[in-house]
Parts: structure tokens; sequence; C-alpha cells
């Protein structure tokens, strides 16, 4: 291997539209292994694709990788003594290497028409063979080719493809067997001047001295082509990993429209990053002792690229489509999404373990751009430091999913204008008994100094015993007219907060709305 026994990894995105789940995981497994073993991990943008690549997406890879804590060792913005780590700014280091290629005979210009290759494709296809080039442009003599390059006709340069068997070991797929001869002289410079990805990505790979390649399954069948070019060159050749693929609910490759998801909106659905590295971390790796739940930051110390399955992970963070044309349909917006979320996937039981365990200040910070913009929520207590929110956000965070679903409980304590809502909540009041334990509950409210949880469930006890009702006709009516709905926050959690003048006054209005009278 190389002459240095460090390990690097590296993610090399293509700028090419926004980080989603299957990026953001080859990432991690980069980042952490390479944390794991004591190396450095390296970020490098591949965008010698000019057509596809944007300045836009280049900002949202970044802002993804930092929103989930993954930084890298050498890259954009940091440097390193490998740089530039930007492929469009390579373009003179790939340019002395294909020269070293062409000039040993490993490489030639091919003048193929982009059109004339169109019809030996279809003509392979008609016969229903794979198409290979036929090397028409290999043994040109050198004249010919200054000939054709002086009348200025385009040109690409392939890789002269030795017929061969080659077999990659890999750490995760095992030992795979490619035969070179289906593969034939492909091309590693384009006609507008642009390396290929395949061969970009071995001189970098060498000369950033990559230990291990480790990255999506789908490129397992670019590493022939790969491995031929380290060869060539004499370059050590590194280690590969090709991760198992993601799949949906149904088992098939993550749709469109939920693998295109951006990780940043996970971000904006009120996941915290903690949650979503978890729950990546668990899509094709598992702990040495099973736990799933991996709190204290990543699990950087125990993660081994060794340990991760063959077999495809599940995506379990949407539903299963019901129709195809559901599958393709893009988002628009956050609600949409999380309405073909599915509401029992192990990232919203990660996420509420993490809610209900980090340090509430934490919490409640994470919490502020959730509350920005509610009206309902007073200004005041919109500071991760403030008691009363703390206290509430404390006292609700056992029902979080996501930080998204908090302001609508943190709401309901500051309600000024009671309105009864919904018919469940009005024909809960319209049954025989409710005004009668309204009407009870009000008494021992108005004559008692309840503070705790327990003394407020001691005094609807008391309701219940003197009005002899127990169960749902006792707490419903009783939630009905303190909260004005019939589902929400538990009573005991609700009470001590709202405190006991603010009650007997939702009470009043609740009872004035509904007729019940109160004494
Ligand atoms: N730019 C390639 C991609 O985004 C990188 C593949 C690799 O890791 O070699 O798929």
């Amino acid at each position: 291997m190389s002459e240095t026994k460090e390990v690097r990894t590296r993610f090399a995105p293509s700028p090419t539209g926004f980080l989603h789940v299957g990026g953001a995981r080859t990432a991690l497994f980069n980042y952490l292994y390479a944390k794991a073993q004591g190396g450095k991990f390296l970020l490098r943008i591949e965008d010698t694709d000019q057509s596809r690549s944007t300045e836009d997406s280049f900002k949202m890879i970044l802002e993804s990788l930092q929103w989930l804590g993954i930084g890298w060792d050498e890259g954009p913005g940091v440097g390193g003594p490998h740089g530039p780590y930007i492929q469009s700014e390579r373009i003179s280091i790939y340019k002395q290497y294909t020269d070293k290629l062409i000039a040993e005979g490993k490489a030639y210009r091919c003048f193929c028409t982009q059109e004339e290759l169109e019809i030996k494709k279809k003509q392979a296809e008609a016969m229903g063979v794979p198409y290979v080039y036929d090397g028409l442009h290999a043994n040109m003599s050198e004249e010919e080719v200054q000939e054709k390059i002086k009348q200025g006709i385009p040109y690409s340069i392939r890789f002269k493809t030795p017929s061969k068997n080659l077999i990659i070991d890999d750490i995760i797929q095992g030992k795979v067997k490619f035969d070179t001869k289906l593969i034939g002289d492909f091309i590693i410079v384009k006609s507008d001047g642009f390396p290929s990805y395949n061969y970009a990505v071995v001189i970098d790979d060498a000369l950033m001295k990559i230990s291990h390649v480790i990255r999506g399954v789908g490129h397992l069948s670019n590493t022939p082509r790969q491995v031929m070019i380290y060869e060539a060159f004499g370059f050590p050749i590194p280690e590969f990993a090709h991760v198992s693929e993601i799949v949906g609910m149904d088992g098939k490759k993550l749709s469109k429209r939920a693998g295109a998801t951006s990780i940043l909106a996970f971000k904006d659905l009120g996941y915290l990053p903690e949650t979503f590295v978890n729950y990546m971390a668990l899509l094709g790796w598992t702990s040495p002792d099973g736990q799933e739940y991996l709190p204290g930051g990543l699990p950087k110390k125990i993660f081994d690229i060794h340990r991760c399955s063959k077999s495809p992970s599940t995506f379990d963070v949407f539903k299963k489509p019901k129709t195809e044309d559901e599958v393709v349909t893009n988002f628009s917006n956050l609600d949409q999404i999380a309405e073909a979320m599915n509401p029992k996937s192990k990232l919203n039981w990660l996420s509420n373990k993490y809610i209900r365990e980090l340090p509430i200040s934490q919490i409640t910070n994470s919490l502020l751009p959730f509350l920005k913009d509610r009206t309902d929520i007073p200004e005041i207590v919109k500071n991760p430091n403030d008691p009363t929110l703390q206290s509430i956000v404390d006292s609700v965070r056992v029902y979080l999913d996501s930080l998204r679903q908090a302001p609508d409980y943190i709401a309901e304590f500051f309600v000024s204008d009671l309105k009864i809502q919904g018919d469940e909540a009005k024909e809960i009041l319209n049954q025989d008994s409710s005004p009668i334990v309204v009407r009870k509950f009000y008494e021992l409210l108005k004559n008692n100094e309840p503070k705790t949880d327990e003394d407020y469930k001691g005094l609807m006890a008391s309701a219940g015993e003197q009005t002899s009702q127990k169960g749902k006709s006792l707490y419903m009516p009783i939630r009905v007219v303190a909260t004005g709905k019939a589902h929400g926050l538990e009573l005991p959690i609700l009470f001590p907060l709202l405190g006991k003048e603010k009650l007997l006054k939702r009470i009043e209005k609740s009872a004035l709305d509904a007729g019940i009278s109160l004494t």
C-alpha cells in the first residue's frame, strides 16, 4: 500500500444537486472511519461535468456537511498539502498525466464524432450485444494524428484497456470479478478538455494519498476502469469499500422523491444533527454491542467499515408509497414532506430520545428558529435561558418526535382567548355528567392551592369521587374546559405550569361559552 500507513479517506461529491441521504451517509462513513483510525478525512469537489455543476449545489453540500458536524481535515476552505481540492482547478495536473500516458502508448486520441459513435451503439443494440468501442483510432500514426489536430478536428482521449480478468477484493462486497474485454477503450479526457470521472478520480485519489475509497455500491462497476489506470501509472491501489444500497419502505431503490430530499430539509423539519447522524450511521453499519441509540456525539471510536453489511439498508423515514405516481412527485414544501413521513420511523424514535435526553438549554436553543414566527407565543419567552420556556419544554419534550412539533404545545400555555374547538369537544360537554364534573372541579380548585402535578391529580380524583365519575367522563370534560380541545398534553403536566389563576379563568370562559353554570 501507500508509503504512509495513515488512513486517509475522502468524500468526493459532484455539485450537481443537493446533498441527500445516500451521499451524506457516504460522507459520514468516510469521516467516521478516518476518525476511528486516527486518520484524515478529505473533501474534494468533482465538478468536471461543467454543464451540470452549480455554485448553489456546492454551497448546499458544504452547508449540509457543516450542519451534520462532518468536518474535513483537507479540502475547500481548509486547504491542505495536496490541493487544490476542486477538480476544475486541477486541469493542468491531469494534462501532465495524460501526456505521459499518450507518450507511453497507454492512451490515444480518438477523432470519432458523436454521430459515428451513436451509429455503432445502435448497431450493437440491434445485434443484442453490449456496446464496446472498437478501438478504431488506437493505432493511428503520429503524422495522421497531428494532421487531424492541425485541421482542428475535435478529439477525446481514450485509455487503451488491456484485456484481462480483474478481481476487486472489496471490503464490503467481497471478491468481484471483471472481464475488461467488456469495457473496451474508454474515454479519459472529453473533447472539451475535461477529464472523465473515472480518470480524474484516480489521479486525485493517488496524489491525495487516499488509503480507503468508501462510496456507494453504484460505483463498483467503475472500479475496474479505475484500477487499470492505477496500474498504468504504477500508483499504489487503495482499498475499496462499496457501501450497499439504501432502499425505501417498499424495498425499492430510494424513490426520486424520498431519496432526493435534501439533508437540509431534515434540519428544517426539526431533527437535531446528532439524531440524523446517529440514524445514518445505522444505515448499513451495526455497532459492536448492537446499540442503536449512540449519544455523546458521533460513534467515532467504534465505527469500522469492516462491520458494514452487504445487504441493502432500509430508509424508513417515508411511508411506503401507495402508488407509483406518488413516488415520482417532487416535494415542494416542508408540509408535504412531513405528510409523507412515517411517524413510526427509527428516525423519530431516535429523535424523541435525543430531545428527551439532551440538556434542556440545548433543546431550547435549537428550538428558537421554530418559535421565531409564532405570534401566539410571547416574545419574552423566546430566549433559550428563559425559565418559563425551559420548564414548558421540559414538560412536553417527552411528546416530541421533532422540534417542529414543539411550538403548538408551547402555544397551549399562552392561549388567552380560549375557544371550544371541534365537534368532539363540544359533544363531551353535552353529556349529562359533564356540567356536574366541571362545577365540582372548579369549586375544588377555587378552595385549594394546588401547586404540583400530584396536587392537581388529587383535585381531579376528589372531583371524581364526589361526582361518582371516573375515567373519560371525569377527565374529558375537565380537559375540554381547560384547553378547548379533546386531545393534547396530559393535564397534570399542563396545570402546574398554567397555575391556578389562569386555569380558573379558562374554565370560566369555557363554561360561559358552553352554557354551563359554575355555581
Ligand atoms: N463524484 C462521484 C460521485 O459523486 C464520486 C464517486 C467516488 O467516490 O469515487 O458519485
